[in-house]
Parts: structure tokens; C-alpha cells; sequence
């Protein structure tokens, strides 16, 4: 039976329905950016307000472009964690209700579990083993991902993630909320060789990240320049400081893919929403002939597609669905050896 999956964990709001062959029937994301926009972040209590006045929306939405009534469904997958506890409660809350009404199973859902399905969503076809790199708003991760879903983690970020150092970057440049996305936009008018940064590469074999040195570097070089320069070198400076972190980002995913002799990499979460980091895995997979899987914009960002789907996974695996499931705000990527056991506490 069709699966719904709901996402509440930072600031979209978002409801989708799988098939139950896996297919997504909707995806209903409904972003808070505006709400957010003005205090240059995510403010924790009016995520939870604005996903408790969108979430029923959101829902009926997604069952409307599924063809479907509540009735219809089989099962619920929502987000436990990790994310921030006011927004993650509304969304649990709301599931919980749903699936008590309606006699349906719950399934709790690891975020990250969720960006890594997003991998085999549009690509059901994509190989084990593989090489998993979660670029996200929090997460710089990379996992190697075994056909029984185990996941062991290879290395991650020792400070700032890669969405953070885009978020940070983009407000010292003076660029809109959500900064990802706003350099993006701004560095495609730019040159990224115009103005270099430093590539914190740490030991060549590492598999590990640092971004904070990148920040402070583009702090001094800002703090050098007078408004008219700043202004007039804005596109390559955006172009430069991006090429950076996404420079490394390529360079130690195909550091894991070599060294661990695995022929597949998929890259998720949204910063693989980038267009130069999609353009260089692309180039780069392309060479050194290995699978790559990019997941489709819709999928990269926070939705539910993607939770759904790990909720699928699970209940095919043998997760049992747990009556009094709770929310888990900081449920960590380390404990991932064995995701189901976490997630069922
Ligand atoms: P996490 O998944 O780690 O809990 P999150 O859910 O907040 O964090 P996502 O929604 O997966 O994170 O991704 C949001 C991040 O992706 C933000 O930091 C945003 O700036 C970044 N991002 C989105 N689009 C782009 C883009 N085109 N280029 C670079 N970064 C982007
Ligand atoms: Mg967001
Ligand atoms: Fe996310």
C-alpha cells in the first residue's frame, strides 16, 4: 500500500507519497525561506509555528496530486531526528495522530537515513557497494554503504559543515538567506580562478573536512577590501570561495571511491544541489568511469520523498513500527552501523 512520509526537521515543510513499488506519487515541499529571511537563519520557534500552520496543508496537498484519500495509505514514515526538537515535534505529532486514526503503522525516520535514500530514488538501479557523501546544512559525511545496509562512516568535517560554510559565507558577502544557493547564482557570473582560496586539504589520504580555515580566509580578505571593491569583485570572490569547498568536496569523495575500491558514488543532501560540485562529480565520474548518482534537485533539498522512502526501506527490512515513538533531536550519524536498531531505540 502507498506510503507517506513527512518531513519537519528544520525549515521545510514537506509531504510526499510513494507507491508501493517505490514510485513518488507527490512531493509536496513548502519552503519558510521568506520566514527566515530577515534574521539571516533558521529561528527555531518560528520554524515550529510556521510548520504547525502548514503541515495539515501540506498533507492534503500530497494525497491530492497522489490521486488518494487518507484511506488509501499503508503506512507513515516521519522524521524523528536529528533536526531541531519544536519543529521535528510538530511533524511527529501530526503523524502520530494520522496513523492512530487511521490504524496505520509509524515508522520513525533518520534524517540522514532519508538524504541517503534520496540516492536511489530517481536511480532504484544504483549499485552496493558505494561510496555515500552527505553534504547537507549540518552534515559533511562520508559512508560507505553496503547492499544490507550497513553503514560505516569513512570521515567527516572536524568543524563547519559544507552547507554551513556556504550559509556563512554568503551572509559575510552580504548575499540573501539561503546563502547555498545565493552563491551559487552569483559565482556563475564570476571567475573562480580570479580570486584564490586556500584548499584545506589536511593529509592527502584523509577522508576528513575542515572548512572554518576557508570562512576566516574570505573574513581577512573582505576586511582588505573597501565597499566599491568588494562590490565590484563580489561575483569572483563568490566564484573563488565556492571552488574551494567544493574542490575539496570532489577531491576526498574520489579519494573514499579509490581507496576503497568501490565503483559507485552517490552524492547527497543540499549542497549536492550545486550546480559546480554537480558539473565537476559529473566530469570526474565520467573519467575515472564510475557510477555516480546525483539526485534530482527536488530531492537534494529537505522533502519528504526522501523519508518516505527510508521509512520503505525499513518496513521491508523487517523494522517493526513502535507505538510511542518519540522525537530524537540529535540522533548522530556515528551510531549508523546499524540504523534500524537506533531509530526502534
Ligand atoms: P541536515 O540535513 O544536515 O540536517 P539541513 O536539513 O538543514 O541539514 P539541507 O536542507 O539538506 O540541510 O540542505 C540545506 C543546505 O544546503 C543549506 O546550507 C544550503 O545553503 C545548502 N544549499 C542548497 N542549495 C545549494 C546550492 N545550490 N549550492 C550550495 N549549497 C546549497
Ligand atoms: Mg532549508
Ligand atoms: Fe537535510
Amino acid at each position: 500500500c502507498p506510503i507517506l512520509g513527512i518531513e519537519s526537521s528544520c525549515d521545510e515543510t514537506s509531504a510526499a507519497i510513494l507507491d508501493r513499488d517505490g514510485t513518488v506519487l507527490s512531493n509536496i515541499v513548502s519552503s519558510q525561506d521568506s520566514v527566515h529571511r530577515q534574521f539571516g537563519g533558521v529561528v527555531p520557534e518560528l520554524a515550529a509555528r510556521a510548520h504547525l500552520s502548514t503541515i495539515d496543508r501540506v498533507v492534503q496537498a500530497a494525497l491530492l496530486e497522489a490521486h488518494l484519500s487518507k484511506q488509501d495509505l499503508g503506512a507513515i514514515a516521519v522524521t524523528q531526528g536529528p533536526g531541531l526538537a519544536g519543529a521535528l515535534l510538530v511533524g511527529l505529532n501530526y503523524a502520530k495522530g494520522l496513523a492512530y486514526g487511521l490504524s496505520l503503522p509509524l515508522i520513525g525516520v533518520n534524517h540522514l537515513e532519508g538524504h541517503i535514500a534520496s540516492a536511489w530514488l530517481a536511480d532504484p538501479t544504483f549499485p552496493f557497494p558505494c561510496i555515500v557523501l552527505v553534504v547537507s546544512g549540518g552534515h559533511t559525511h562520508l559512508f560507505r554503504r553496503e547492499a544490507d545496509g550497513q553503514t560505516v562512516l569513512l570521515g567527516r568535517t572536524r568543524d563547519d559543515a559544507a552547507g554551513e560554510a556556504f550559509d556563512k559565507g554568503a551572509q559575510m558577502l552580504g548575499l540573501d538567506y539561503p546563502g547555498g544557493p545565493a552563491i551559487d547564482r552569483l559565482a556563475r557570473q564570476g571567475n573562480p580562478k580570479t580570486i584564490r582560496f586556500p584548499l584545506s586539504r589536511l593529509q592527502k589520504s584523509s577522508l576528513e573536512f575542515s572548512f572554518s580555515g576557508l570562512k576566516t580566509s574570505l573574513l581577512y580578505r573582505l576586511r582588505d577590501m573597501d565597499a566599491a571593491a568588494r562590490a565590484a569583485q563580489a561575483a569572483d570572490l563568490a566564484a573563488g570561495y565556492q571552488e574551494a569547498i567544493v574542490r575539496v568536496l570532489v577531491d576526498r569523495a574520489f579519494v573514499a571511491v579509490r581507496s576503497s575500491g568501490v565503483r559507485a558514488l552517490a552524492v547527497v543532501g543540499g549542497v549536492s544541489a550545486n550546480s559546480r560540485l554537480r558539473a565537476l562529480l559529473t566530469a570526474r565520474a565520467q573519467a575515472e568511469e564510475i557510477r555516480l548518482a546525483l539526485p534530482p534537485m527536488a530531492y537534494c533539498t529537505d522533502n519528504a520523498a526522501m523519508i518516505a522512502s527510508a521509512g520503505r526501506q525499513s518496513l521491508l527490512s523487517g523494522q517493526r513500527p513502535v507505538a510511542d515513538l518519540e522525537i530524537l533531536p540529535s540522533l548522530r550519524p556515528g551510531a549508523y552501523a546499524s540504523p534500524a536498531a537506533v531509530l526502534t531505540r
